[in-house]
């Protein structure tokens, strides 16, 4: 139909468009539902000091489930929350149950826990950003030193002074910063290293590529190579097989996360496997 049209081919775009703002009000709508009704649960992913094969930390991943529909993925409603502003308070909760799991861990043993949070660009961005993480810190009394924030690069670049100015205040709390998703946005090691980031996570689609591409391999040889030179630590994302893993050992990667050491688990779930702490495969 589109073709009919000749050079007025934008029109195809039409519905798709107008389907995808219709679900976006839905969507929204359903958000601050969720966030009344205290919707959000947080399911946690291990990520395994490959040196020892010990977890190291956990990543904390949002999950709602909306009745009779299942699961939405946060790849679709992270993206509305972050359009419509409402990510600032879905974020709030998100560093708040987080917080209070890692205590709940610490009261009962498990001390020697690092937590992973993702942050939107949007939401550490705003306005007393930083007074709201420290007012968690001190409500659950959790130690700065064992949280780090996942950004995007995309995120950590736009507003560069911004970034600067709440990441060093953050920083000097001693909480740590990741870049998440390395290689997928448009930024180098060169220009993060301005702002005071700790490690980088390589994105899983050059880990998923690592057995069959030389030139995926050379990649993440040479980010591992220049974050190091850089003093900046290195997680492998979405490490999915034993063969994957032997390369990134073989390649000195510190750090790595994917189904093959756990998926996300509920709270309960993951709990077993900090109290065994090291990761069998
Ligand atoms: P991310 O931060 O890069 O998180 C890693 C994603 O990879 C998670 O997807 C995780 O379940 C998935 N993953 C882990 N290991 C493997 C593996 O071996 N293979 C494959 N194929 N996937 C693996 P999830 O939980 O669906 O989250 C998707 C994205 O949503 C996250 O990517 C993050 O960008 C965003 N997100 C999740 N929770 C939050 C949150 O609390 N706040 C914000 N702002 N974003 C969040
Ligand atoms: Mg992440
Ligand atoms: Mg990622
Ligand atoms: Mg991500």
């Amino acid at each position: 139909l589109a073709k009919e049209n000749g050079k007025n081919d934008f029109q195809i775009f039409m519905p798709f468009l107008l389907l995808k703002n219709l679900n976006k009000i839905e969507i929204e709508k359903n958000l601050r539902k969720a966030i009344e009704n205290d919707e959000f649960v947080l399911y946690y992913q291990p990520v395994v000091n490959l040196e020892n094969m010990e977890i190291h930390s956990v990543e904390a991943l949002i999950r709602w489930f909306l009745a009779q529909k299942g699961m939405v993925s946060p790849l679709e409603f992270i993206p509305v929350a972050e359009e419509s502003g409402l990510i600032v308070r879905i974020g709030e909760v998100v560093i708040e149950k987080a917080l209070k799991d890692l205590k709940d861990w610490e009261q009962r043993g498990i001390n020697d826990i690092h937590m992973a949070i993702n942050l939107s660009a949007r939401q550490f961005k705003t306005k007393y950003f930083e007074n709201t993480v420290a007012k968690l810190l001190e409500k659950y009394s959790v130690d700065p030193f064992k949280i780090s924030f996942e950004i995007t690069e995309t995120g950590a670049v736009e507003n560069f002074d911004v970034s600067l100015k709440i990441l060093g205040f953050l920083c000097q709390m001693g909480i740590k910063f990741l870049i998440d998703d390395f290689g997928t946005g448009y930024s180098s090691l060169v220009y993060l290293k301005r702002l005071p980031i700790s490690g980088i996570k390589i994105d899983k689609s050059f880990i998923s590529e690592l057995e069959f591409s030389k030139e995926s391999r050379a990649i993440v040889e040479g980010i591992i190579l220049m974050a190091h030179k850089l003093g900046l630590k290195v997680v492998a994302e979405g490490i999915e097989n034993k063969k994957e893993l032997e390369i990134l050992k073989g390649i000195g990667c510190d750090f790595g996360q994917g189904y093959l050491f756990s998926k996300p688990l509920p709270k309960d779930e993951v709990e077993s496997l900090l109290l065994q702490k090291k990761i069998l495969i």
